[in-house]
């Protein structure tokens, strides 16, 4: 049986980062174990590959919600990366920190070490990016962050608009203070994706102390009393175990709990009645799942090309050569091109609200739909930064195949409702504010059928869909339900194991999640290299 010093669990956004600092020094043997294989798939280099990636089976987990009851009881689909890079190479490219009250919010909760000062030094430590305050943003990381090539005209009406609502243009969201109007920022290198593997783990790959095993399901933690000692796996049909020193766990925050109970360690409650041995009672592992919810407003376009036509016959071929050669146009865009933050009401600290803009529509469809309409069409998205709705993940079965319960509990929470049903009003009137107003035809999705505060919250519980972020199933604090203990990032009670991945943020920070997972690996790199 092989024996590494530090083992991980997943090569996705955290994964790749732990596997480039820990392997780093040249010395310390490494070993990464991933489920997924190669990221070879064209389109995932492809910024706008998006829509091909995003519920691609050979790069997916598959997984779907438990149905919502505050959703019409529906199900929704819940992609999640299966392939190097992990969700890290089929998101959305966006680029975003949160805000400052998020991290100190994490540290007034317990988690000493993780305030926003904190956290500062590893975010500029992970990143290149050009402008912004030297302070806060870094220059020489492996994580390139870019902005927009060629901006569309209607994503610069869509920011007009938004300032003639009041909210002003914002040169840096992710300086910690968010509001504002914005073109987003993406985490691209000329125009292609720049994605975990890229950053981090194929220039790592080529130190001899690293070993990556592809195609390898983790099935469970192995532990010698209450010390973990390494991973059981299966790969080409066979049984296979790793000794660690050190295992991290990287599987993300629907699969990080799942193997937790998998392995002994939850809730006694849920383990029993699946015939798996408790090892360790937690009953924080899996609980504390929170996610984004978002909807959909989106009207027909006059006046300027948007997205929709040039994806089809000779306008997409003439994107094609264009992408070839100069790395621009619509073959060169994430799917969100501009947004903003906002507060939804007086008395707010900082905005509650996260805003997306695409000069391009769905076929008049929910959040989710990726199938491109024929007509030119926007689209405006907005979802409610940190939600209070809280759900779970819950192991199902022993069967490490098997998919776990994933139940988000979107719009269980009134405040949650409140601040989607006032965005969803304020979609409305930018459609109707200049510059932007100039360029539609009328709102198609949802219609003026719908007006009143009941139609609008059908409209959301009916269309609305995950943003792809589920964060805090084992998250880190000091409480009963907590999982992780924040100084150390090991797993509460026992030895020999911690998690550093979306699933230990205790709370919801003010957006995409890629960002703060990424600083969450390189601090616990930091944290287990100084141990
Ligand atoms: C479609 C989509 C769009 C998104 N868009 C954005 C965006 O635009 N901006 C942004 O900031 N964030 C975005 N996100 C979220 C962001 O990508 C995630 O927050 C981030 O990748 C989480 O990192 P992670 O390391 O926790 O998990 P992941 O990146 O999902 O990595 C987990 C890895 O562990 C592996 N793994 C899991 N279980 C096992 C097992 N049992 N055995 C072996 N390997 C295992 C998985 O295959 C995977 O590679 C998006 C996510 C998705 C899915």
């Amino acid at each position: 049986m092989e024996e590494v010093d530090y083992l991980i669990v997943g090569a996705g956004a955290a994964g790749c980062v732990l596997a480039h600092r820990l392997s780093e020094n040249g010395r310390n043997r490494v070993a990464v174990l991933e489920a997924g294989g190669p990221d070879r798939h064209i389109w995932i280099k492809v910024p706008a590959g998006f829509n091909k990636t995003v519920y691609n089976e050979a790069l997916n987990w598959g997984y779907e919600t438990a149905p919502g009851p505050h959703i019409d009881g529906r199900r929704i689909r819940f992609p999640r990366g299966k392939v190097w890079g992990g969700s890290g190479s089929i998101n959305g490219h966006l680029y975003v920190r949160g805000q400052a009250f998020d991290y100190d919010t994490w540290a007034q909760l317990g988690c000493r070490g993780w305030s926003w000062s904190d956290v500062v030094p590893y975010f500029r430590k992970a990143e290149t990016r050009a402008g912004g305050d030297d302070a806060v943003r870094g220059r020489s990381g492996p994580l390139r962050i870019e902005d927009q090539r060629e901006p569309h005209a209607l994503s610069d009406a869509y920011i007009s608009a938004n300032e003639a609502l009041g909210l002003k243009r914002n040169p840096d969201y992710n300086s910690g203070d968010q509001e504002g109007t914005m073109l987003y920022q993406q985490m691209m290198r000329g125009g292609r994706r720049w994605s975990p593997v890229d950053a981090y783990l194929r220039p790592a790959l080529k130190r001899g102390n690293l070993r990556l095993i592809d195609r390898a399901l983790v099935e469970r933690i192995d532990f010698d009393g209450a010390k973990a000692i390494g991973a059981t796996f299966r790969r080409d049909g066979a049984s296979q175990s790793i000794r660690a020193r050190e295992t991290v766990l990287c599987g993300g925050a629907i699969n990080s709990p799942q193997l937790l109970q998998l392995s002994g360690i939850g809730d006694p409650e849920w383990l029993q009645p699946l015939g798996i041995a408790v090892k360790h009672a937690l009953p924080g592992v899996g609980r504390n799942m929170r996610d984004h919810y978002a909807v959909r407003v989106s009207a027909l376009v006059k006046g300027a090309s948007s997205l929709n036509e040039k994806s089809h016959g000779l306008a997409l071929l003439g994107q094609v050569v264009r992408y070839l050669v100069e790395r621009k146009g619509l073959l060169a865009a994430s799917p969100s091109h501009a947004g903003g933050y906002l507060r939804t009401r007086p008395g707010l600290a900082t905005p509650d609200m996260q805003l997306y803009f695409a000069p391009a529509s769905y076929g008049g469809a929910g959040y989710g739909t990726t199938t491109l309409d024929t007509v030119p069409g926007m689209t405006l998205g907005a979802a409610q930064l940190r939600p209070e709705s809280v759900g779970w993940v819950k192991a199902l079965s022993a069967d490490p195949a098997a998919k776990p319960e994933i139940q988000p509990n979107y719009l269980a929470e009134r405040e949650d409702r409140d601040s989607l049903l006032a965005a969803m009003k304020y979609m409305r009137r930018l459609l109707a504010t200049r510059p932007l107003s100039d360029f539609v035809i009328r709102e198609n999705f949802p219609g003026p059928a719908v007006e009143t505060d009941e139609q609008w919250l059908a409209h959301a519980r009916a269309t609305g869909s995950t943003t792809y972020h589920p964060v805090g199933s084992c998250k880190m604090g000091t409480d009963r339900m907590a999982v992780v203990d924040p100084l150390t990032l090991r797993v509460h009670g026992l030895a020999g194991l911690r998690v550093a991945d979306a699933s230990l943020m205790p709370t919801m920070v003010s957006g995409n999640t890629y960002a703060a997972t990424n600083m969450i690996a390189e601090k616990t790199a930091d944290t287990i290299l100084a141990a």
